[in-house]
């Protein structure tokens, strides 16, 4: 059963790097104090009271765990110990940087419940992280990736395509070498600039010019597909509205608080497009789970595929993978797949 995440976000905390990029403060939701033990056990009782008897998995986001003093991570691990072991906890995650994990490190995690890491990789172009401010290297995440790996952990990798000096092709590069290191799942994050960051200081000063929405989403729509055809799961694109984001704290960049979705609608609208004709009317079965992408964001990809005068009805199929689509014109049915019958050029976004 999918455990329950029980998130905590802990801030600017622990991190004493500033990133063009960040403003930890707007993106966590939460200045100031790390959670007390008091704290922690209340929210996982609530959670547990709403989980429907699935476990729990408490997950530390934000900032960098790893970076934190020593006993402060350990204040943080302490009060979930005897949940861990009566049961009510399943495991605990954690977001670092690549820099901050070492073979000892993660075996200490691992010891005290830790199972899964995520690793601010963000990208595997040097060029790309020094005009960041990352102050890591494509190496370090290399190193991090394995040390987590030989641990015995999950490791996750965050990527944000669009940053100062990155180009589509260095972002799917970047995943390639993330997929060959063997992650076993994503996080995508465009590029977002926030006011108040450095960010936001260069391309008011005309300095970088960020992703729009649509570039933001056509370069999301590759990669989401390269790591489906890898099979690695890309489990959020985009930072989440609730985290604070908003119209006023988002200066430009490639933010909707629907990303995911229109993402994930774009490879079956491409899809469609590609194997129906304008012209045509059709009738196109697709995995009930699927069905909202399938229709798009307010029908988004019903209406597009009306405007090339293509009638369709979006109609849900059990029998189909959730990457499948069938479709049905007059008396013909053809299935097709967004993971092996699309056909994108990076160099073309
Ligand atoms: S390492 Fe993370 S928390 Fe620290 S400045 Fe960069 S993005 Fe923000």
């Amino acid at each position: 059963m999918k455990p329950v995440t029980v998130p905590f976000f802990i801030s600017h905390q622990g991190c004493p790097h500033t990133c063009v990029f960040c403003d930890q403060r707007t993106i966590s939701g939460a200045v100031g104090a790390l959670p007390t033990s008091e704290q922690i056990r209340d929210r996982i009782d609530l959670w547990k009271s709403t989980a429907g008897g699935r476990p729990l998995e408490v997950a530390f986001f934000g900032g960098t765990f790893t970076a934190l003093h020593e006993q402060i991570q350990s204040e943080l691990l302490a009060p979930l110990q005897p949940l861990l072991n009566n049961g009510t906890l399943a495991s605990i995650r954690i977001s670092t940087r690549p820099d901050y994990i070492d073979d000892d490190r993660v075996a200490w995690l691992f010891e005290k419940g830790v199972r899964t890491i995520e690793l601010g990789v963000q990208s595997m172009d040097d060029t790309v992280l020094k005009a960041s401010g990352r102050g890591h290297s494509a190496a370090d995440s290399l190193s991090a990736i394995r040390c987590i790996k030989s641990g015995g952990l999950a490791v996750g990798a965050q990527l944000m395509p669009g940053l100062p000096g990155d180009t589509p092709t260095t972002s799917l590069a970047s995943l390639e070498q993330v997929i060959a290191a063997g992650v076993d799942f994503f996080r995508m994050y465009p590029t977002v600039v926030l006011r108040g960051t450095e960010l936001a200081r260069r391309y008011l000063a005309g300095e970088f010019i960020p992703l729009s929405l649509d570039r933001g989403i056509a370069v999301c729509t590759i990669l989401l597909q390269r790591a489906m055809q890898a099979g690695i799961p890309v489990i959020r694109i985009g930072l989440q509205a609730e985290t604070g984001l908003d119209a006023e704290s988002v200066l430009a960049g490639c933010w909707h608080p629907a990303l995911g979705q229109l993402v994930r609608s774009k490879l079956y609208a491409d899809l469609i497009s590609r194997f129906v004709s304008p012209g045509e009317r059709v009738t196109v079965f697709c995995h009930p789970s699927r069905l909202s992408d399938v229709v798009g964001v307010k029908q988004g990809n019903l209406l597009s595929q009306a405007a090339r005068g293509v009638q369709m009805q979006v109609v849900r199929d059990i029998s189909l993978m959730k990457d499948e689509l069938k479709v049905k014109a007059e008396d013909t049915y053809d299935i097709y797949s967004i993971i092996k019958d699309s056909n994108y050029s990076i160099y073309e976004v």
